[in-house]
């Protein structure tokens, strides 16, 4: 079983993000299995090339190993490209106020695509072009209600719309990309945060539609501030600017219901998948 940890980098990570890299590496290291470092940077308007390293360190520090070197999927353009001429994708010009007008006037599910774009003509789309729209690319799906069981969260299921494949500003999707690079890379669990359980009937629906094999998924709790919210930076030193790496660790050791560590891999030896705490952590900065 091969797993990974795919951060963006988009900021520092948190104890949050370091947890869920801390609990991803234990799945994988806890089975013996080879862990891969992947930097999810396509995202330009949000990406800064600074925090790549600083990422790659942060994770280090708190004793976090990978095989290989890391791979950026900035340099990996024309493995999506490869895969989204396998797929039967047409092109989106909606803006999001117009899919949710147009969903909520047809009463449909919120975030749901609608289908305004499914059948437009050659002319229309040149209409829409002239006028300075520039096309997302979506795929063509029948809704289907894709199901599966996650080792964490158990059975979860949601119906798949339309999403989008490559976005208007030419970037390939997070979804396409997950997928093609999970399947590339031979990864086969795949642990990662509660917030992307979501995203994961989309993503299965594309591994079948390219042809390559479901990976395994554990999607694990993630760790909220003192007032319920998801950990962010407002909740104070949450950061390894300010907390010492062994103190980050013998919090996630205390967190996770395992024996006191300072240390990932000390960790190791008393991780067990099937006991990991199906709540929720809540992180509270003694000195805010
Ligand atoms: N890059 C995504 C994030 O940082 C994680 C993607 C994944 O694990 O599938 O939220």
């Amino acid at each position: 079983m091969r797993g990974r940890f795919a951060p963006s980098p988009t900021g520092t990570l948190h104890l949050g993000n370091l947890r869920t890299a801390v609990l991803a590496w234990l799945f994988a290291r806890s089975a013996g299995s080879e862990f891969l470092m992947r930097i999810e940077d396509l995202d330009a308007g949000r990406v800064r090339s600074r925090f790549v390293g600083a990422q790659l360190e942060d994770l280090a520090a708190i004793g976090l190993d990978w095989d290989g070197d890391a791979i950026a999927q900035s340099e990996r353009g024309a493995l999506y490209a490869d895969a989204l001429g396998r797929l039967d994708t047409y092109e989106c010009f909606c803006t999001r106020a117009e899919i949710r007008e147009a969903a909520s006037a047809a009463h449909g599910p919120v975030g749901m695509y609608p289908g305004t774009c499914r059948s437009l003509t050659v002319a229309q789309r040149a209409q829409l072009r002239a006028a300075g729209r520039v096309p997302a690319l979506r795929v063509r799906t029948d809704g289907e209600v894709v199901g599966f069981e996650d080792r964490v969260a158990g059975f979860f299921e949601g119906a798949v719309d339309d999403f989008v494949v490559r976005r208007n500003d030419g970037a390939h999707a997070y979804n396409l990309a997950v997928v093609v690079d999970d399947a590339a890379q031979g990864v086969e669990e795949v642990v990662r945060g509660a917030d992307l359980l979501d995203s994961t009937p989309r993503q299965l629906w594309l591994a079948r539609a390219l042809g390559v094999p479901d990976p395994s998924y554990a999607h694990v709790p993630l760790v909220l501030g003192p007032d319920g919210r998801r950990l962010a930076k407002r909740h104070g030193d949450v950061t390894l600017r300010e907390v010492a790496p062994a103190d980050a660790v013998a919090w996630m050791a205390r967190s996770l219901g395992l024996p006191p560590a300072t240390t990932a891999r000390e960790l190791l030896p008393a991780f067990d998948p099937q006991a990991l705490p199906r709540e929720p952590a809540v992180y509270v900065d003694s000195a805010a």
